[in-house]
């Protein structure tokens, strides 16, 4: 067992030794099979809510209305959740009821995909009702049940399927893909936070261009914020050969280079998905330094009003799309020579120009410590405050002298 499982496995056993049935669930042990490394150790337990609360000192009720219930122990937090059916799903999402049951076999039924419905012993027997130790082995996602019936309760599960298949680098069985297919109208009822979440998990998977081919395919693109009619573009993203995406801002701008959108499109754009304001100004910025890219126009000013960070989407995003250095690290490079990186670097400041040069608070003070960014990046004067100084009695004359 992975490290991970050990550290719980106090847990278990104190369940199990008050009565109750206990495992681990969901997709650390999926991952576990396939040798991955693990994040977060689900437990499933015949225990209701209040009998976990009252076998351990510490508890924290992050979802007691669902039976999780977040067991403490050493410095490490355990979603202890009790098994439990779900019915209703009236709003294709949230199930109208949830009811707490003493049976395994009850709450492994409910699950998604038979790859994330395996059930871990502490001993290290696997509980396998579906064969999901065979759709792991094959490689397959496949709905637990009958797929159209799980898709019509919950429509995320669809986004799911797709995320799971970059993620893993899976197929999705033909009847499973097919019920995906049927019913894509319904990912319209969903929240658009939830499916963004899914569709960045997706395409930050190593297979992210299989999992877009299957949006496209299954139509889910379609009811998708601002895909429609992009289906060429989006197959363009599908059949680049090197997408290896590390973090949402690649994502967007990504999908933003390959979508045509202007930058004041691509804010609308990724405010309709519900994107964050900070990703929406990375990405912003990412964006320009990759359109510079395309049309060979990367200059120490623009590289100066970008960060480490989004010269690194930029350049990534350039690169998987065929125009980008061969270098990763070109730009960061050429960024990090630069004389300044910050305008607070400039050996000049606008008290300075105040002060020591008899200039008028206001809006020319901005506009002179612009300037001298600009004289500073082109190498015509050096970052030193006496050169700057002379710079700017410099430009002071010439203006006199054109009044
Ligand atoms: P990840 O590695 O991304 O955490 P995961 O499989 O653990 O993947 P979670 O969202 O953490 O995904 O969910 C944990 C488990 O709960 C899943 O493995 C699955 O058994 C079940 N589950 C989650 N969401 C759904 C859903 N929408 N419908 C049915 N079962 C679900
Ligand atoms: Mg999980």
């Amino acid at each position: 067992l992975p490290e991970e499982f050990k550290n719980a496995q106090p847990i278990l056993t104190k369940l199990e030794s008050a009565g109750y049935e206990a495992y681990f669930v969901g997709g650390s042990v999926r991952d576990t099979i396939l040798g991955k490394p693990i994040h977060d150790v689900d437990i499933a337990t015949s225990a209701y809510p209040q009998e976990v609360k009252a076998l351990f000192k510490r508890t924290v009720d992050t979802g007691i209305e669902h039976g999780t219930v977040m067991v403490l122990d050493h410095g490490n937090g355990y979603e202890t959740t009790t098994f439990r059916t779900e019915s209703g799903y009236q709003d294709y999402r949230r199930p109208d009821e949830v009811t707490f049951v003493r049976q395994l076999a009850d709450d492994l039924k409910r699950r998604d995909f038979t790859i994330n419905a395996l059930a871990l012993k502490q001993d290290g027997t696997v509980v396998d009702l579906f064969h999901g130790l065979d759709d792991l082995a094959a490689k397959i996602i496949r709905a637990v049940g009958d797929p159209e019936a799980r898709f019509g309760e919950d429509a995320l599960r669809m986004m799911r399927a797709v995320r799971f298949a970059s993620q893993l680098n899976f197929t999705i069985e033909p009847q499973t893909q097919k019920a995906i297919k049927d019913h894509a109208p319904l990912l319209s009822k969903i929240a658009v936070e939830r499916i963004h979440e899914e569709f960045v998990k997706m395409m930050i998977g190593p297979a992210a261009q299989r999992g877009l081919s299957l949006m496209i395919q299954t139509k889910l693109a379609d009811y998708c914020p601002g895909f429609i009619g992009h289906t060429i573009d989006l197959s363009t993203i599908a059949t680049l050969p090197h997408l290896q995406m590390t973090d949402e801002v690649e994502v967007w701008t990504l999908v933003a280079l390959h979508l045509g959108l202007s930058y004041q499109d691509t804010v609308e754009f990724l405010q309709v998905w519900k994107t964050a304001n900070h990703i929406i100004k990375a990405v912003v910025m990412a964006l320009h330094l990759t359109y510079a890219q395309q049309y060979h126009r990367v200059k120490p000013r623009l590289l100066f009003d970008l960060d480490p960070g989004t010269i690194r989407a930029g350049t990534n995003v350039a690169r998987y799309s065929g125009y980008g250095p061969e270098d990763p690290n070109q730009w960061l490079e050429v960024y990090d020579k630069l004389p300044i990186r910050n305008t607070r670097e400039l050996a000049i400041t606008g008290k300075d120009l105040i002060q020591g040069l008899g200039m008028t608070p206001g809006p020319a003070i901005g506009q002179t410590l612009d300037q001298l960014v600009d004289t500073v990046l082109a190498g015509e004067v050096k970052n030193d405050h006496a050169a700057l100084v002379a710079q700017v009695i410099e430009q002071q004359k010439s203006a006199n002298a054109s009044e």
